[in-house]
């Protein structure tokens, strides 16, 4: 699939950055916010007053098909037309997009559906199918970020930019043998990895800017300090206490401009005007511009300590007026990565944690630096965690300090371990799955669901695999707020892409929208549920016991929901540390 849309890339003049775009069904980056505004009803209109179909039997073949797409492209041959509007391209797509997003007001919604009426009817062959999935946000061309960023990368090292049309070099790399062409491409894109690729002028670039949010470096999950110190072996590393609140990357402009983002990129600038108007206190004068990463936290002033994440969650997400706010927070910052124009991200931690703790100051309960500890010895690691989890952690972050400790944008690296509290009991991570199915409740919980399907997300086959049924660890409110939220995302039937045994079909089929964080005792082989089906057996898929939902995760979408890769690697993480 990479070469396939390296190849295409190759020879992409003018419009690369729109053929990147709309391979990611994206208008933009992500932290601009930008929306098509496009329900699936004004779609369905668009589509039947294309094709001069009746709305109800698009409705019917839609609910049916469970795929608008493949409705608008079956509803084409409708189509009468005295002319042949000229054929779509790239760029003029991706332009129409922008210009649906950008429009409001009140006739807005006749204008959009005037220009997706015109992309529909100069659409040929299949492109009826991917503009209506596009137009919908379900693409479904099984090519995540990382895969389009790998192709790009592919296609400008082959295909060097700057020459003509067509260009005079197409494959930089003939007839070097297939292992030294891997290695040589390898060798050229791996720097590309490691920077940002889309700044907010929409041009294709690779450096690290204050003010253009960067995907965040992520962690591995451990099992003990045993583990811990057998992954570190020899290497320097420190242990920082992980706190339970929301990633924060703050990026301070030259401009003196201050802005946060969330750990996907979202523009929580003024979700967060109390630590925007702290800055200019705690940052020293030496510092002109940087880029930093930490955790805002919910904190009590007059207890002076730390408050559990679903604190932080009652507050106001949007437009927060600094002086209504009533859960405050404290930054508790863990690296930098950029400092007066100079990127830090293939500079060691330990540098880069010295030039953090020189360039700011601590203010109590506003601005504090992670707390940590050096440390090689396995009793004062276990020690440290335990009062981790007495100050209201969720556990340490374990992090190379020197060889192999650069920060490593977009990644779970093996240079960042994650030691839950949590995970010295169960299973080594919590998972975060998506509802797919719910079981009406019985006795006690009548009225509401007593249970759920839950999946995991497969990201090869684009596809949501069954993991297991849960009925555990819901309070009352709970599951009054479920049914309140999943009763309108109901579904006649399963998606197409659903992966489930009939035996545990749900009562009730629901649209993939939200993601839950469970946590498990252990995971087993199972006939019935399908998660990560033919990694470890041909027929069978590995399934959770003993599931207990933790908290709705609203900062994660459904294909960011654990992978079936992930769960294999849980499974076999503790199949190793069980020696099985
Ligand atoms: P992931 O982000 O790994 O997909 P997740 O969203 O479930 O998983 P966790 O597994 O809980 O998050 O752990 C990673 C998060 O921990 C980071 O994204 C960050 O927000 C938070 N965190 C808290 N303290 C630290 C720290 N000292 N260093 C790095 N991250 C920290």
């Amino acid at each position: 699939m990479i070469v396939c849309v390296s190849e295409l890339l190759c020879f992409v003049s003018n419009d690369l950055l729109c053929c990147v775009y709309l391979c990611l069904n994206q208008l933009g980056p992500a932290y601009l916010g930008m929306e098509l505004g496009v329900g699936e009803t004004v779609l369905m209109k668009a589509v039947a007053q294309a094709t001069g179909r009746q709305l109800d039997k698009i409705k019917a073949e839609a609910q049916e098909k469970g795929d608008l797409g493949l409705v608008a492209e079956s509803s084409r041959s409708n189509q009468r037309m005295m002319f042949q509007p000229a054929s779509l391209t790239a760029g003029g797509v991706f332009r129409k997009l922008k210009e649906i997003a950008s429009m409001s007001g009140n006739s807005a919604m006749n204008k959009k559906i005037d220009i997706i009426k015109g992309l529909f009817v100069a659409c040929r062959f299949s492109e009826a199918r991917y503009i209506v999935r596009s137009l919908a946000g379900k693409l479904r061309i099984g090519l995540a970020e990382q895969s389009v960023l790998s192709a790009l990368s592919q296609a400008v090292c082959l295909t060097p930019p700057g020459q003509g049309f067509p260009p005079a070099v197409i494959d930089a790399g003939k007839g070097m043998s297939a292992e030294s062409r891997r290695a040589w491409i390898e060798e050229k894109i791996s720097p590309l990895r490691h920077h940002n690729l889309f700044t907010p002028s929409n041009s294709l670039t690779t450096c690290l800017l204050p003010g253009v949010p960067l995907r965040p470096m992520l962690a591995h999950p451990t099992k003990g300090v045993g583990e811990v110190m057998k992954k570190f072996d020899e290497a320097a590393f420190t242990c920082e206490y992980k706190y339970d609140g929301e990633r924060a990357q703050i990026h301070i402009l030259e401009s003196g401009e201050v802005r946060i983002f969330s750990r996907n990129q979202e523009d929580n600038t003024s979700k967060y005007p109390d630590i925007i108007s702290r800055i200019p206190k705690v940052k020293k004068d030496s510092v002109v511009s940087c880029v930093l990463d930490s955790e805002a936290v919910a904190w009590d002033r007059e207890k002076k300590q730390i408050q559990p994440f679903q604190v932080l969650t009652t507050r106001k997400r949007k437009d927060v007026d600094a002086s209504e706010i009533k859960v405050q927070v404290c930054v508790y910052a863990f690296d930098l990565l950029y400092l007066n124009g100079e990127s830090l991200v293939r500079q060691p931690l330990c540098r880069r944690r010295a030039l953090l703790r020189e360039s700011f100051s601590e203010v109590e309960g506003e601005f504090v630096f992670a707390r940590s500890i050096d440390s090689d010895n396995t009793d004062t690691i276990a020690e440290f965690l335990e009062q981790s989890v007495r100050d209201s952690c969720e556990g340490l972050m374990v992090k190379t300090l020197e060889k192999d400790a650069t920060y490593e944008i977009a990644k779970r690296s093996h240079n960042w371990l994650k030691l839950k509290k949590d995970y010295l009991e169960g299973v080594g991570d919590t998972v975060d799955l998506c509802v797919i199915g719910a079981y009406l409740g019985k006795g006690k919980r009548t009225g509401t669901y007593g249970g759920f399907l839950l999946a995991c997300y497969d990201d090869e086959n684009e596809e949501f695999q069954s993991v297991c049924k849960i009925g555990t660890g819901f309070k009352d409110e709970d599951l009054e707020q479920h049914y309140k939220f999943l009763k309108d995302h109901i579904l006649p039937k399963p998606r197409a892409y659903y992966r489930f045994d009939q035996s545990a079909e749900p009562d009730v089929w629901l649209d993939a929208v939200q993601v839950w964080e469970v946590k498990c005792a252990d995971l087993s082989l199972s006939p019935v549920y399908k998660a990560a089906m033919g990694m470890v057996d041909p027929e069978k898929g590995i399934s959770l016991r003993f599931p207990r939902f933790l908290r709705i995760r609203d900062d994660k979408k459904p294909e960011d929901a654990t992978t079936g890769a992930q769960v294999h690697h849980i499974t076999c993480a503790g199949r190793k540390q069980n020696n099985v």
